[in-house]
């Protein structure tokens, strides 16, 4: 049978491409893409000319099964998104675990992705890291989930847009302390990259007198908690309470 290969494309600057990706998307006999015009426009950089089929989040599963057929036929596929690591916040999840469970060979080409240049570039610990996917756009949900990573001691990196940065850096303030060092890394490999990192008040202050700073596209990292020595353990805590308890 033929090879799915999953295909990481350059996430700003086109000249991230790799010559396997090159390589790879010239010689497959269809290229699958989330968005065919703008895989029309990466292709036609590089000059390829290659089949492209259009496979998103909404006609996924339907094409699974098409594509393992393919695959069958002994006809190689590669599969790209619009921008990075194909399944990284992006569609393929369902598709490789239904060539992997056929059997299928399924196999990687490697470059960018937003999280991980991020990650490289903030200076925050990196020996653990948790990535935890777009933040919600509502606050209240928002909200919900910082509080509910209060207590990670890892990294943790996420995908946001930079109109809601001030919005996120309010929630941020709000649920996790002004205390906490965030960076944000802005418009990677792109001309106005920015990489800005400070504790979270004052990075609330940054960023509201810079309305460029709200423009593009954004991953946000936050450092871990770090317990605090005056901080009081869970058993103490809970001990506490039992006695509160006694008392009523
Ligand atoms: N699969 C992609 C990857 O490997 O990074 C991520 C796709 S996800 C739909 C798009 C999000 O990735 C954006 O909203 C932004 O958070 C982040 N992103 C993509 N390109 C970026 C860039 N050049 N600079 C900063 N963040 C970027």
């Amino acid at each position: 049978s033929g090879t799915l290969y999953i295909v990481a494309t350059p996430i700003g600057n086109l000249a991230d491409i790799s010559q396997r990706a090159l390589d790879v998307l010239s010689q497959v006999d269809v290229i699958a893409c989330e968005d065919t015009r703008h895989t029309g426009k990466l292709l036609s950089a590089f000059s390829i000319k290659n089949s492209t089929m259009s496979m998103h989040d909404h006609n996924e599963r339907q094409r699974q099964e098409h594509i393992a057929n393919l695959l069958q036929e002994g006809k190689s596929i590669a599969l790209v998104s619009d921008a990075g690591t194909p399944l990284i916040s992006d569609p393929g999840f369902h598709l490789v675990r239904h060539c992997r469970s056929l059997g299928l060979p399924v196999s990687p080409v490697p470059g960018a992705c937003a999280a991980i240049s991020a990650l490289s570039v903030a200076g925050l610990p990196t020996d653990r890291f948790s990535f935890e996917g777009f933040l919600p756009s509502k606050s209240g949900a928002r909200k919900a989930v910082l509080e509910s990573l209060q207590h990670e001691e890892r990294t943790m990196v996420f995908y946001d847009a930079p109109r809601r940065a001030i919005d996120t850096v309010k929630d941020i303030v709000s649920t996790l302390g002004g205390e906490r060092y965030l960076v944000i890394a802005r418009e990677l490999t792109k001309t106005f990259e920015t990489i800005h990192s400070d504790k979270a008040d004052d990075f609330l202050i940054w960023l509201e007198q810079d309305a460029n700073q709200l423009k593009g596209e954004m991953v946000l990292i936050i450092e871990g908690y770090k317990a605090d020595a005056n901080d009081i353990p869970p058993q103490a805590i809970n001990t506490l309470k039992l006695l509160l308890a006694e008392m009523k």
